[in-house]
């Protein structure tokens, strides 16, 4: 750990990038939604931690195949649905940043939509690892508001079925075992090697292929930025790597690049 006088600076120097930059990406994990109230997975309240059934139904060949793996999704998403989870102020010091003419976009492994609540613009969200506001039929590929399943299984219907084809209905967040979309991904990696600031956020960096971003945005010339609350598998990559609360420090950081109002 730094000390305060160490960490002050770092936060001035990274002020100083954001104001000068002109293409900002911003790479954001579960770590900034925790202040929303989203658990993340894998941490000390984390949804796997406390329901070990939960990482069935994230795991793709459960889920096609046992239908009270998806019963338990679905009573989940149920749940999860009832839009309480609200964007909170690291969101918002992004929207800022996008604000000021400089964000190119936000790349999330974030499944939850905050992004686009909060003001981010639709087509400047690049989800990789998909989203849950939106339910896909595995059979037909037909794509529609998740609203709609939520309604049916509170109407009684506890696995809902695609009314085109008969498919199994999931998520539009990839699963465990299935593959990324590649046209996502790969505006991803083509987005980080264009920017000239990647700030990385609430991420421990540990998942590939996402986390490849971090090492191609600095190959390609792009200062990186790396802020989380623990130490990450790419701090080697950064120019700076600030470990602390994020919400407090994304605004800290978004006030002292004094971008106009
Ligand atoms: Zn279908």
């Amino acid at each position: 750990m730094k000390n305060d006088e160490d960490m002050s600076s770092d936060l001035t120097q990274v002020s100083q990038w954001l104001a000068q930059a002109k293409r900002v990406v911003v790479f954001s994990g579960a770590g900034i939604s925790t202040d929303s109230g989203i658990p993340d997975f894998r941490g000390p309240n984390g949804l796997w931690t406390r329901n070990p059934l939960a990482e069935k139904t994230s795991t793709l060949s459960y889920y096609l195949n046992d239908p009270e793996v998806r019963k338990v999704a679905w009573e989940g998403r149920v749940r999860n649905f009832n839009g309480t989870a609200q964007p909170n102020g690291g969101h918002h010091a992004i929207v800022r940043i996008q604000n000021a003419g400089k964000l190119s976009c936000v790349i999330t492994q974030n499944v939850d939509g905050l992004h686009q609540d909060s003001g981010i613009e639709e087509h400047n969200v690049v989800e990789v690892h998909g989203t849950i506001k939106y339910g896909r039929c595995w059979g037909c590929d037909d794509r529609r508001p998740m609203s709609e399943f939520i309604a049916r299984v509170i109407a009684g219907d506890p696995d809902p079925h695609c009314e085109l084809c008969g498919g199994v209905v999931k998520s539009d967040a990839i699963l465990f075992e299935q593959a990324l979309v590649p046209d996502v991904i790969d505006r991803a990696f083509d987005e980080a090697e264009k920017c000239d600031l990647l700030l990385a956020v609430g991420s421990t960096l540990s998942v590939r292929p996402a986390n490849q971003l971090v090492p191609r945005a600095k190959a390609a010339g792009a200062l990186v930025v790396i802020l989380n609350g623990t130490s990450t598998h790419m701090d080697a990559f950064a120019h700076v790597v600030l470990e602390g609360s994020i919400t407090p420090t994304l605004e800290a950081l978004v006030a002292g690049a004094e971008f106009p109002t």
